[in-house]
């Protein structure tokens, strides 16, 4: 089993706990997924709605130092940041690192803070997190795009950040996809007509995501996935099933959201995922599928950034 993860919280929650990438008890680390090498692990820098303006900033400027120099204790885990890097990663059957921004905060506002981020590697950014910021409104903080959010959008596709919608409220997300035309990702939502919570997408969503050649996340959090404090793996099944019947067999991916969330019982932390693999196989779903959706998929997608 190859592995091609969305989404974690592994890198702040680890660096706030001041423990290693490498060896440690939180639901991630680099000796525990190494078994599904090739694998590719996004991990993001969570921007909390508390933090605004230059704190933002500087958070994500202390959090890509930890990153480095948790590599730089790791030589055998490489950052991904071009289709070429990831190759690499997979020709030598290693471990690769995606950085991510989780919140559009992160940019304080300031239009050049885009392409700092690319220089830092980073490939992805949620617009926002659950509050609003200068980009626009989250799910629990309902607005639209704002002039700034129009601004950016086509620097982010400049500087080849894929903005990820997750988090996004519903106004936002139709928004974003009027003013700009790329590809968008969903790196950690669920499907809404199997669980209806205000993070996960609706029908009409996951058609436009698609439409667009993006890509969505398979979130293991049970609240996203049966509305309860657990969750099995038929839940899984049922969200797989649901994007696959709506045309996106080749747009669905994992986005586990590991150390930023509670997990469910079947799956607690990533040794277990592979249970997720042979259930799949075990529901009559073609192995072909099942290895893009774990990684295939958002390694196609990844390699078709350019960048
Ligand atoms: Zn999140």
């Amino acid at each position: 089993m190859r592995l091609f993860d969305l989404h974690c919280d592994t890198l702040t929650e680890a660096m706030n706990a001041g423990v290693e990438l490498k060896e440690n008890k939180m639901q991630l680390s680099f000796d525990r997924g190494s078994k599904y090498a090739p694998w590719v692990q996004t991990m993001a820098v969570f921007i909390p709605d508390r933090f605004r303006g230059q704190v933002a900033w500087d958070y994500f400027v202390q959090s890509e130092a930890f990153l480095t120099a948790q590599l730089k204790k790791n030589p055998g885990v490489k950052r991904c940041r071009t289709a070429a890097d990831l190759q690499n990663v997979q020709d030598t059957n290693g471990t690769g690192v995606v950085l991510a921004v989780e919140g559009g905060a992160v940019l304080m506002g300031d239009r050049n803070k885009v392409s700092a981020l690319a220089e830092c590697g980073v490939r992805m950014m949620t617009l926002t997190w659950n509050g609003a910021n200068e980009i626009g409104g989250g799910c629990h903080e309902p607005g639209g795009l704002t002039d700034f959010g129009r601004e950016v959008l086509p620097l982010m596709q400049q500087y080849h950040i894929v903005p990820d919608i997750s988090h996004a409220c519903t106004q936002l997300f139709w928004d974003v996809c009027e003013a700009y035309d790329g590809p968008l990702m969903a790196t950690h939502s669920n499907a809404w007509p199997v669980c209806n919570h205000v993070r996960n997408l609706r029908d009409d969503q996951f058609r436009e995501i698609v439409r667009r050649g993006g890509i969505v996340g398979l979130n293991l959090f049970p609240v996203f996935l049966s509305g309860q404090r657990d969750a099995s793996l038929e839940d899984l099944y049922r969200h797989i099933a649901h994007f696959r019947d709506l045309g996106g067999d080749k747009a669905i991916a994992m986005g586990t959201d590991f150390d930023g969330a509670p997990m469910p019982s079947c799956l607690p932390e990533i040794s277990a995922l592979e249970r997720l693999w042979e259930y799949l196989l075990a529901r009559n779903m073609d192995e072909n599928f099942v290895r893009g959706l774990f990684y295939d998929h958002a390694a196609a997608f990844f390699a078709r950034l350019g960048g």
